[in-house]
């Protein structure tokens, strides 16, 4: 097993561990990227990105990755197709244990953002990948003259329905609400869509089939009244759960599991920082993600240089 020692290690390769390392590579710490399970993070399975600003047409979420990585590598950074399972931030240099050997770094920028939700009902563990998906640009194509029912009234639920509706013969829409959280504009689209359906104030309390999805059990939560719903795909986006599990004891986090940090990306742990969705419980885009991994490198810089004028 190898033992690596660098200055700056970036944990996530989504816009805010790209950009740390865009931001830290500058300032020629050499940093490290390990990019987890998905290169470019959420962002990647995003099909198109219309609010990044820069890409008047908009540009595909992987695009919008690769260019990050792209930026970054062109100064130094590396990026290796590795996963932390086990930090201790008890000392610097930090301890990171990955199945490739161990890293010792001076200063983290944890940057390992959010996981999609369940609704954790019957028959929605056993049809993933049989009709249940939390991923539209993954698996949209599957559905192709399909019916489709969604889960949510977010921004993303409003979002992949439409994109979705490239592919599926309709597109039902399911909230348990009346009011959707999602914006004026994603509203407006889907409900001028002639593909979509809404139906409202209803909770999908079953997922029905047995090699693959059939059907959905529903229940409205004002009448009580339960009925079946014939469908070929559910995909369900319903917000997300910050994986910062590895940090649980070491980091002080939200009661939601957010690693807390301060204006300057600083966490609990001096030499520790966090950035993107891991610590963003509020705007979740892909330009804050990346301007919070900027502040975080530009932090670590700073933090880097005192120790070395301290030690000098
Ligand atoms: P979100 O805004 O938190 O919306 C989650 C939705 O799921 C809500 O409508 C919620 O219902 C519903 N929900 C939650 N738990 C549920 C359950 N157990 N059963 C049924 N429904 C449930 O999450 P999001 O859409 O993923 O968006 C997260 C953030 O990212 C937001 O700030 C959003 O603006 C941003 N975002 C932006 C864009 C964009 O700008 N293009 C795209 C995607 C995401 P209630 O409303 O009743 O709570």
């Amino acid at each position: 097993m190898t033992e690596k020692h660098v200055k700056v290690l970036v944990l996530g390769s989504g816009p805010a561990g790209l950009s740390a390392a865009l931001y830290a590579a500058r300032a020629e710490l050499e940093p490290i990227v390990l990019t987890g399970m998905q290169l470019g993070g959420q962002a990647a399975l995003t099909h198109t990105i219309e609010n990044y600003p820069g890409f008047p047409e908009g540009v595909g979420g992987a695009q919008l990755g690769e260019l990050f990585q792209k930026q970054a590598e062109n100064f130094g950074a590396k990026v290796e197709f590795n996963m932390a399972h086990e930090v201790d931030l008890s000392q610097r240099p930090f301890t990171v244990k990955t199945d490739d050997g161990d890293y010792k770094a001076e200063t983290l920028i944890v940057t390992t953002g959010a996981n999609p939700n369940h609704l954790e009902i019957p028959g929605e563990v056993e049809l993933t990948g049989r009709g249940v998906s939390y991923c539209a640009t993954c698996d949209g194509w599957f559905f192709k003259d399909k019916r489709v029912v969604i889960v949510g009234g977010g921004d993303s639920a409003f979002e992949e329905a439409l994109f979705i509706t490239r592919y599926a013969s309709s597109v039902t829409l399911i909230h348990r609400r009346e009011e959707f959280r999602a914006g004026a504009i994603l509203q407006n689209r889907a409900k001028e869509h002639p593909k979509m359906n809404f139906i409202l104030d209803t909770v999908v309390t079953e997922v029905v089939g047995t090699d693959k999805l059939t059907a959905l059990k529903l229940k409205n939560v004002k009448t009580g009244q339960e009925s079946t719903f014939e469908t070929d795909g559910l995909f369900i986006f319903i917000g997300h759960t910050p994986n910062s599990q590895m940090f649980k004891g070491q980091l002080e986090m939200s009661d939601l599991g957010y690693v807390l940090v301060n204006d300057k990306m600083e966490t609990s742990v001096e030499g520790v920082y966090a950035a993107g969705e891991i610590a963003d419980p509020h705007f979740r885009q892909v330009i804050t993600s990346a301007g919070m991994g900027a502040a975080a490198a530009i932090q670590a810089t700073k933090f880097l240089e005192e120790k070395e004028t301290v030690h000098s």
